[in-house]
């Protein structure tokens, strides 16, 4: 690219191909139109599984056709359930769980994911975290739901346990509005 800093979708996509490996079992929390589940399911591999959330049917439907034209169908499992139940939805554990907070673009600007319901989720995805997995969150702060969201969660990351996990921000700082930013939670390796 052009930039020496990563943007901050390219910085969240190769967090999450790190952590990634084939076979693995991931999470895409927010599955909307697809284009996260497929890169996930690219990277696991064709022995691989990623379970996809949403509330939409619409994002269902739109994820399921994308995989379908990658042929990725078979590798994924899509959800018609907020991720709030991901802890009653998935068994294994997984290396990572991705976010993309906010609304589907294109869609109803007021179905957006809610300060509530995300945090109960991301504390469910660090119980399914193995150890060196990955909970990744990209968070868009200007729109009004997001301004909530995004103080929470400023100060959810900051109390993790820092016995268990390490976390992260990464965000560019000078620009002319809120940017959205990566908010990312390392479990560590107990031995
Ligand atoms: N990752 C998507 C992609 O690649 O197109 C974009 C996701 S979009 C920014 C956010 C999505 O979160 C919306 O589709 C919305 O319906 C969904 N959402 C809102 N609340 C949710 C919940 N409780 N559980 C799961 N998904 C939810």
């Amino acid at each position: 690219g052009p930039f020496i800093f990563e943007q901050i979708i390219h910085f969240a996509d190769s967090l999450a191909k790190r952590s990634i490996k084939p076979e693995d079992t991931v999470i895409d929390a927010t599955m909307g139109n697809g284009y996260d589940t497929v890169k996930l399911a690219q990277w696991v591999g064709p022995n691989g599984l990623v379970h996809a959330f949403d509330i939409q049917p619409q994002a269902l439907q739109r994820t399921q056709e994308r995989l379908q034209e990658h042929n990725l169908l078979e590798r994924c499992k899509l959800h018609l359930r907020g991720h709030q139940f991901m802890a009653d939805t998935v068994n294994d554990e997984v290396s990572v769980v991705l976010f993309n907070l906010g609304y589907l673009p294109g869609q109803d600007k007021l179905i957006t994911t809610e300060v509530d319901t995300t945090l109960l989720a991301i504390e469910q995805a660090l119980t399914l975290l193995k150890e060196s997995g990955v909970l990744i969150i990209v968070v868009y702060p200007g729109h009004e739901q997001g301004r909530v969201e995004q103080d929470a969660l400023n100060h959810w990351i900051k109390q993790v346990d820092t016995r268990r996990y390490r976390s992260l921000r990464y965000q560019f700082e000078n620009t002319a509005a809120p940017a959205p930013y990566v908010l990312a939670v390392e479990k560590l390796k107990t031995s």
